[in-house]
């Protein structure tokens, strides 16, 4: 740790924990002590740590064929495609290496599609206040949170933000500049927000009324997290676009941009491009990933799960006053305290859990998808003993 502290830039608060071995649901530190891990990579090791499948199919390639570059194809990179077209809305992929890139492309691609449909002028994307969508300077000009841009400014122009489920406001701002909407069905960094009701298939319909782009960042709340591949599919409704990155290649980097036959005309060749995109050894690793996450038992028994996490997560607020709110789907909660959740990450550490607590007094649990049973019920016995000694 101190040897970071001299060499590793200071971007991130990190805990006092070096982590060297992960299996499961479980991880251990540099001391040999286990942990029982509920932040999971932030939603990244959706199959827990060190998953053999994934870690059998990485390797495989790596002794076969690790990079070439996009000037040629391989086959890895198209089966994942043919797998995200088949299981998704969309027609067409593209590849890059994280969410925040991912986002990148969702914004080239939305200003494209409508540069070349309606001519210039038409530029503006409207985002929600709360979201997140990555630190590069386009993603983090569309993350509706200003403690994130302080310093960066000026931020790139054309980004709008109203409040999320607020369908007059962003009715209010959908003028014939704005190219886009850009949501997270679930926002994640910004406290677990569930998008309400038929908010969705609203935005939706207004989209398609005055022929706007829908985009789902689906970077978080993707990919199994709440119990189905995509967690627009418990809303009934369908972007034109969606990023997704986190889980997609089961702990390694990758991520992708989806969208349909129409909107992917906006990238022609030159437009666009990532050199690491789609690479051998990560697209396998994501064909092994997907392979699981989209199996309909594995979803289902999710489901379960998290029905279960869920409704024993609400008992907890009759029981401990300091709780305001929790919210949540599938294997993706928030516990909103009426206090600061530092103390309660650091005090269920020392108990062997790991928790991350996000918007200061949000405890976020994202645990793998795997999970078992017995590794929630001792979660929730950490978690309560905390509440109970914290907040005493
Ligand atoms: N979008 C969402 C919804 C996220 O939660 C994140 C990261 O937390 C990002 C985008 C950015 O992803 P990355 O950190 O891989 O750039």
């Amino acid at each position: 740790m101190a040897r970071a502290d001299g060499v590793i830039m200071h971007t991130y608060g990190r805990q006092p924990l070096v982590l060297v071995r992960g299996e499961g649901s479980r991880v251990w530190d540099a001391e040999g002590r286990e942990y029982l891990d509920f932040v999971m990579g932030l939603a990244v090791c959706n199959l827990g740590h060190a998953h053999p499948e994934i870690a059998r199919a990485a390797a495989a390639q790596l002794s076969q064929l690790v990079h070439v570059s996009n000037l040629y194809y391989t086959t890895p990179m198209v089966e994942l495609a043919e797998e995200l077209v088949r299981l998704s809305f969309g027609d067409r992929v593209f590849f890059c290496n994280s969410g925040a890139e991912a986002m990148e492309g969702a914004i080239k691609l939305c200003r494209r599609y409508a540069h070349e449909r309606y001519g210039p002028g038409r530029h503006k994307i409207v985002c929600m206040q709360d979201s997140f969508h990555g630190r590069t300077i386009g993603a983090l000009s569309a993350t509706g949170q200003e403690k994130f841009w302080q310093g960066f400014e000026p931020l790139l122009p054309g980004f709008v933000f109203v409040p999320f489920n607020d369908l007059a406001a962003l009715r209010e701002a959908l003028d014939d500049t704005v190219c886009a909407v850009l949501l997270e069905p679930i926002q994640g960094e910004g406290g677990v927000n569930p998008a309400e009701g038929d908010y969705l298939a609203a935005v939706r319909q207004l989209c398609t009324d005055k022929g706007i782009l829908l985009v789902f960042d689906e970077v978080q709340c993707g990919l199994g997290r709440t119990g189905k591949l995509f967690a627009h599919e418990h809303y009934g409704v369908t972007p034109d676009v969606m990023a997704l990155a986190k889980a997609l290649a089961g702990g390694l980097p990758m991520g992708a941009l989806l969208a349909t036959e129409e909107t992917a005309r906006g990238f022609v060749p030159g437009t666009h491009a990532s050199t690491f995109g789609g690479g051998p050894v990560i697209a396998a690793a994501a064909n092994a990933s997907l392979k699981i996450l989209s199996d309909p038992a594995f979803l289902s028994a999710v489901r379960q799960k998290g029905d279960y996490l869920g409704e024993k997560l609400r008992h907890f607020q009759s029981r401990f006053p300091v709780i305001q709110e929790i919210r949540g789907l599938g294997l993706m909660w928030g516990i909103q305290l009426a206090q600061e959740g530092t103390p309660v990450v650091t005090a269920c550490r020392e108990r062997g859990l790991l928790v991350n607590c996000t918007q200061g007094n949000v405890i976020r649990l994202l645990p793998s998808l795997l999970v078992e049973k017995a590794d929630i019920d001792q979660c929730l016995d950490i978690l309560a003993q905390t509440l109970e000694t914290v907040f005493s």
